[in-house]
């Protein structure tokens, strides 16, 4: 799915044919360790690029058939990130280019990626941003490092989503995205933990970009987490449908029922919308590796009792339960990790309470209790000296 540039079949079938070729949208996304810029089209296409290559400018064609460029994607786009300088959008009669210029030589990927759930065709090019990866690994040496110093607890809070994996959206009258509330819980969770004393709250995503599951999870272990939170905003596929909130841990063995089945990949299609390739199980099979499993687990569970304890407190929410499925995301055996599904999005009443700056603190702030409480029913000292 990353690589190969188009599913080139243009033309093929007659409904295809009779669609014209569109660029519906055109998008970058800035994040610490590259820049993702996001061409959408109407419907799949073949095009020309290199896979992957460093250079100063990068050029794209879609040769051979008329390409439009919808009214409200620009032509020229002026992105000035540090990476990419620019995108120029030529579209015509005789076929499209997309030029993109770098601020410097530049390692880039290109990739088509094609359309799922409510994503459409898209070509992406990710464009490093140099000695980023070094920056990050220094960064997240500094938080395992003072941890110690300052004998803190770390908590890893994964803001769901990002970048052009949007997540779930609210209905047509309540316009909010996944992504933005996830992100907006997440940072002021990070808050709440920071002002307690022997905690301290770290992002896996600081910003509108996407990140893939697994490297959420590995950032958390590099910064030697102690407990892994992913953030997330649920949706009914019945419209209008479902309300509440619930708190998952993973499980081994499959969803405790079969709608979380679907649910769990629903979420893990986020790698899918990204373009990150699926993967078989990472093969670690010995008994430390099968201790430390349920260890985890076993925490993991009380971890997400003792959230959905705080969050089911606010009585505009109503209590779904603890539940298992296969969430990627909640992966590592180094941490106890949940995910909490915040409430439904696709309620236009729940969409409102996301989209509430109030209520995103209060769902913060009753997470954060959920994880003093977790700290203090299983034993664990925070804020002490000497501990
Ligand atoms: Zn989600």
């Amino acid at each position: 799915m990353v690589s190969g540039a188009a599913p080139a079949a243009p033309a093929v079938a007659a409904g295809a044919a009779s669609s014209a070729l569109s660029l519906i949208g055109l998008r970058p996304f800035t994040g610490p360790e590259n820049t993702r810029i996001v061409l959408a089209f109407s419907r799949s296409t073949a095009f020309v690029a290199p896979d992957s290559d460093r250079a100063m400018t990068l050029t794209i064609t879609v040769p051979g058939e008329a390409v439009a460029r919808a009214a409200e994607v620009p032509a020229m786009l002026r992105v000035r990130d540090g990476v990419v300088d620019s995108v120029e959008a030529a579209t015509a009669v005789e076929g499209g280019r997309f030029r993109i210029w770098f601020h410097d030589s530049t390692a880039f990927r290109v990739a088509g990626l094609p359309a799922e759930g409510d994503q459409p065709f898209r070509i992406v090019v990710d464009a490093r941003r140099a000695g980023a990866t070094q920056a990050t690994e220094r960064r997240l040496a500094d938080i395992a490092r003072n941890k110690g110093r300052d004998r803190v607890r770390v908590v890893a809070v994964d803001a769901g989503h990002g970048g052009d994996d949007t997540g779930a959206h609210g209905p047509r009258s309540v316009r909010v995205l996944e992504k933005n509330v996830t992100l907006a819980v997440a940072r002021a969770l990070v808050d709440e933990l920071n002002r307690t004393p022997g905690l301290r709250g770290e992002l896996t995503r600081s910003g509108d970009y996407f990140v893939p599951l697994r490297e959420r999870y590995h950032l958390a272990e590099k910064m030697k987490a102690d407990l892994f939170v992913s953030i997330h905003a649920n949706s009914s596929r019945r419209r209008g449908s479902g309300s509440g909130t619930e708190v998952y841990f993973l499980s081994q063995r499959g969803a405790s029922d079969q709608a979380d089945a679907d649910f769990a990949n629903i979420e893990n299609a986020a790698d899918l919308v990204g373009g990150v390739p699926p993967q078989s199980e990472d093969g670690l099979v010995n008994i430390l590796y099968d201790v430390k499993r349920s260890s985890a687990l076993e925490q993991s569970q009380l971890l997400a009792e003792t959230v959905l304890d705080h969050v089911a407190s606010d009585r505009r929410l109503e209590s779904r339960g603890v539940k298992q499925a296969g969430f990627v995301v909640l992966k590592s055996v180094e941490f106890p990790s949940i995910l909490v599904e915040t409430a439904f999005i696709n309620n236009a009443v729940e969409a409102r309470l996301l989209k509430n700056p109030e209520f995103q603190r209060q769902m913060a702030k009753q997470i954060a209790e959920g994880v003093r409480g977790y700290f203090a029913r299983a034993g664990v000292a925070i804020g002490a000296r000497g501990d």
